[in-house]
C-alpha cells in the first residue's frame, strides 16, 4: 500500500531562522508528489531530504508573498540543470505568471522543459486540479492580499478482492477489474455472487487541507470539515493577538478553534514567527483547545 504522507520542508514565516525556512511542503498520495508553496530555500530542503526533482509535476502557490514563492525561480532553474524534460505545472493567481515570466526569459532561456501556468481564482472555492488519484480545491482565506488554501481529496480506491473467493468461484482474471469496481459475479451455472461476498472495503480516501496565511476565518470550516489532517498557520501566540489581527494572521488558539469546530483528525500548526525561541509555548496554547495538535518542524514527515 502506497503511503499518504506530508513532508514539511519549511514551516517558518517571513523571516527564516536557524531552524525554520519559509513555507514549503510536499504531499505524497499514491506515489505522486505535489508541492504546496515554495518559499526561499525549498530546493535545498528537497535535496537535503532526497526528493527527486523528476517526481514533482505540480506546485500550488497560496499567495504572492515572498515567503511562499521566492523559492520558485531557483528551483525551476535547478530542475533545468538536472536535465528535466517533463512539464512543470504551476497553479497560482494570474499575477505569478506576470512576475515569473520575465525571470524565466532572462535566467532560464533554452531550458530543457516547459513551465506551464494554471490560473487560480483565490476568492472562490472550486476544483482547480484533478488527476487519477486526487482532486484539489481552493479554499478562500482572509489575508492582507488575495490568498487561498488547498484541499486535497484522494479519490476512492478500488475494493480489495478476496484471494480465497477468486479460487473458490474460479473467477477469470479479466473479470477482476469490474469486481474491484463493485460488480457482482455470475458463475457458469448462473448463480449471482454479490460483490460484498467477493471483496472487502478499501481504506477510506484521505483528505488534507492547507490553510496559510489567514486571520481567524470561520468561513473555511465547512471546506475543511472532518479532514484527516489540517495544516493551519499559527504565526503568533495569544499575547500577540492584536498583531495577528492587524497583519491578518492567526494565533495558535485560533488555529486550534478552527480544528475543533471542523472536527478534523489532527492539526499541524506552522508558519511560526521567528520571534519565538521556544515554540512549545505556541504548541501548548493550541493543545489546550485541540488536543491532537502537532507542532510543525522543518524536514519532518507526517503520515496522514
Ligand atoms: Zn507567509
Ligand atoms: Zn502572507
Amino acid at each position: 500500500m502506497q503511503k499518504a504522507s506530508l513532508t514539511i520542508l519549511g514551516c517558518g514565516s517571513a523571516l527564516p531562522t536557524r531552524k525554520n525556512t519559509p513555507s514549503c511542503q510536499i504531499l505524497e498520495l499514491r506515489g505522486k508528489q505535489y508541492m504546496i508553496d515554495c518559499g526561499e530555500g525549498s530546493q535545498i530542503r528537497m535535496r537535503q531530504m532526497n526528493f527527486k526533482a523528476s517526481r514533482l509535476g505540480h506546485i500550488f502557490i497560496s499567495h504572492l508573498h515572498g515567503d511562499h514563492c521566492f523559492g520558485l525561480i531557483g528551483l525551476i532553474s535547478s530542475f533545468g540543470m538536472l536535465g528535466r524534460t517533463a512539464e512543470l505545472h504551476l497553479h497560482a493567481q494570474p499575477d505569478l505568471e506576470k512576475l515569473l515570466r520575465p525571470q524565466l526569459e532572462y535566467f532560464c532561456e533554452g531550458m530543457s522543459y516547459e513551465v506551464v501556468f494554471h490560473s487560480i481564482d483565490p476568492y472562490k472555492h472550486q476544483l482547480i486540479f484533478e488527476d487519477r488519484s486526487v482532486s484539489v480545491y481552493s479554499i478562500p482565506l482572509k489575508h492582507r492580499v488575495a490568498c487561498c488554501g488547498f484541499l486535497f481529496e484522494e479519490k476512492a480506491r478500488d475494493r480489495n478482492i478476496r484471494r480465497d473467493m477468486i479460487d473458490f468461484y474460479n473467477i477469470p482474471i479479466w473479470q477482476i477489474p469490474a469486481i474491484k469496481k463493485g460488480s457482482d459475479f455470475q458463475t457458469e451455472s448462473g448463480e449471482i455472487i454479490p460483490n460484498q461476498n467477493l471483496t472487502t472495503a478499501p481504506i477510506p480516501p484521505k483528505r488534507y487541507a492547507y490553510c496559510s496565511d489567514t486571520a481567524y476565518h470561520e468561513k473555511i470550516i465547512p471546506y475543511v470539515q472532518g479532514v484527516d489532517c489540517l495544516y493551519h498557520e499559527a504565526t503568533f501566540s495569544g499575547a500577540e493577538a492584536l498583531r495577528a489581527q492587524s497583519t491578518k494572521h492567526s494565533t495558535a488558539r485560533q488555529a486550534a478553534e478552527i480544528a475543533r469546530k471542523a472536527q478534523v483528525g489532527k492539526l499541524i500548526i506552522g508558519h511560526l514567527s521567528a520571534r519565538y525561541s521556544d515554540q512549545n509555548l505556541i504548541w501548548k496554547e493550541a493543545k489546550e483547545v485541540f488536543e491532537n495538535t502537532l507542532l510543525a518542524s522543518d524536514m519532518t514527515s507526517y503520515e496522514l
